[in-house]
């Protein structure tokens, strides 16, 4: 059923990069026959899921969106992808996204734009645009992101769906394609809150193969879900929530105040000036990692390989066959600013050792040094959330925008990330979920997605006031 939906749709809205129909087909007999022979199923047994294409799977290709990896079938499964499979999922296929994950529309894929499916000529977000088209159209139950500085909430506000943001930590990365280590994090995209909930339950939790994934033992996150049916009359009297006040967007404002005059006990405002400071040092930490993290793509280790005489040269025409112009410009701009005479002006500025010790951002090695933006960040949300339960803002300043409308403008496309990066910086988790409707001035009416932020690890909390509200 799900397979005849996903092809019917699929040429509107080319959501999925790789589908495969064998693998699905024999999972979902596999659990037919364990149901037939009384056996015990797993808890997403016969769940269709898509899965990021940065998310290696074992026997099936995985490109990140890049034609550097045509070709590469990754030998292992991603720890969050083994753990859904150990569960009973379905894996469908793999979801287009921003090359690398580096874009906010889905354009920079390195094969095909996914198209939002609200208005095929509006963009489903990015980076993981093709995971929030693919759940907003129900091609598959729920999927995979990855977030790095909103990749995952960006595109679950634009596509009308949930999107949940883990701690940095929560989920193993072993197996995700790196973009920028210390930001990156794996999540689930959904339809609704208990399903993103249900999924999270499965995929986080400790990993021996990423040594920055936290020891805590993943929770039961849909347990603390009260049924609708069974909530009082103020479900949330004695909650605590703030609306960040630097991020009422222009065109998604009326949307968002609307659904917070849903909220009872609210009235209150945090202002946090971080948000101004934390887009140009994401985008500088980022790209200084990435520049990093994209130097194996040498032609010699993974994917394709340009034919050359010499080495240096086989290097050269590599990159420049398979990696895009927005890639390029990233690596060039973070090597930039880690070359030396610009590292002390630019990266450790952004990514400066402070002798404070605490902040919201948790390593497993112990003591790493604090980052001087990043620490700004961290101390200014961990200070709110010490006095609230959650941060409210927007996931984006706009709903769904025009497919070609930003892409010959990178800035604009960067600005558009103002009020998902700072959480990546301080390392906390945040669900978006759909809070209204936004009316265009060109016409029609688009979903706008609210992020409720909340305290690092506090996720199981989090996940049940956005269920409350939902
Ligand atoms: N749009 C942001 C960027 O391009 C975030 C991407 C992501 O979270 N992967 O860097």
């Amino acid at each position: 059923n799900y397979l005849s939906g996903l092809r019917r749709l699929e040429p509107q809205l080319n959501s999925f990069i790789a589908v495969d129909v064998e693998h699905a087909l024999s999972q979902a007999a596999a659990i037919d026959n364990q149901l037939a022979k009384g056996e015990e199923i797993g808890p997403l047994a016969g769940v269709v899921m898509g899965i990021k294409d940065n998310l290696c799977t074992q026997g099936l290709q995985t490109t990140a969106g890049s034609k550097e990896l045509r070709g590469y079938v990754p030998p292992y499964d991603a720890t969050a992808v083994a753990r859904l499979r150990a569960a009973g999922a379905v894996v469908v296929g793999k979801t287009n996204m921003d090359e690398f994950g580096m874009g906010s529309s889905c354009e920079n894929s390195g094969f095909q734009p996914t198209f939002n499916p609200w208005d095929t000529d509006r963009v489903p977000g990015g980076s993981s645009g093709g995971s929030a088209a693919a759940v907003a159209a129900n091609q598959c139950i729920a999927a995979l992101g990855s977030d790095t500085g909103g990749s995952i909430r960006q595109p679950a506000s634009f596509c009308g769906v949930v999107g949940v943001k883990p701690t940095y930590g929560r989920v193993s990365r072993n197996g995700l394609v790196a973009y920028a280590s210390s930001l990156d994090c794996v999540g689930p995209i959904a339809q609704t809150v208990a399903d993103a909930a249900a999924v999270l339950s499965v995929i986080a939790g400790p990993d021996s193969a990423d040594a920055t994934c936290s020891q805590r033992p993943s929770e039961d996150f849909t347990e603390g879900l009260v049924p609708l049916e069974q909530l009082s009359s103020k479900p949330l009297a004695g909650r605590r929530l703030a609306v960040i006040q630097e991020t009422s967007g222009e065109g998604v404002a009326e949307a968002l105040a609307a659904a917070i005059k849903h909220l009872q006990e609210l009235g209150a405002e945090v202002s946090l000036t971080c948000f101004g400071v934390g887009l140009p040092a994401y985008y500088v930490i980022a790209l200084s990692e990435a520049s990093s993290n994209l130097s194996r793509y040498d032609g010699v280790r993974y994917g394709q390989r340009a034919e050359a005489d010499e080495l240096r040269s086989m290097y050269g025409k590599t990159r420049h066959n398979g990696l895009g112009s927005e890639v390029a410009r990233r690596i060039l701009m973070g090597t930039y600013a880690l070359s030396a005479g610009y590292y002390d002006a630019y990266y450790k500025r952004a990514q400066q050792a402070s002798s404070q010790k605490g902040g919201a951002l948790w390593y497993s090695c112990g003591e790493m040094p604090r980052p001087l933006v990043r620490t700004l960040v961290q101390r200014e949300m961990g200070s709110a959330l010490q006095q609230y339960d959650a941060l409210l803002c927007p996931a984006a300043p706009t709903a769904a925008y025009r497919v070609g409308e930003k892409t010959s403008d990178p800035l604009a496309m960067y600005k558009g990330d103002l009020m998902t990066v700072n959480l990546n910086l301080a390392g906390l988790p945040a669900v978006c979920l759909p809070c209204g409707f936004a009316e265009q001035p060109s016409g029609g009416t688009l979903p706008v997605g609210m992020q409720m932020i909340g305290r690092a690890f506090g996720e199981g909390d989090l996940l049940q006031l956005a269920h409350i509200f939902e």
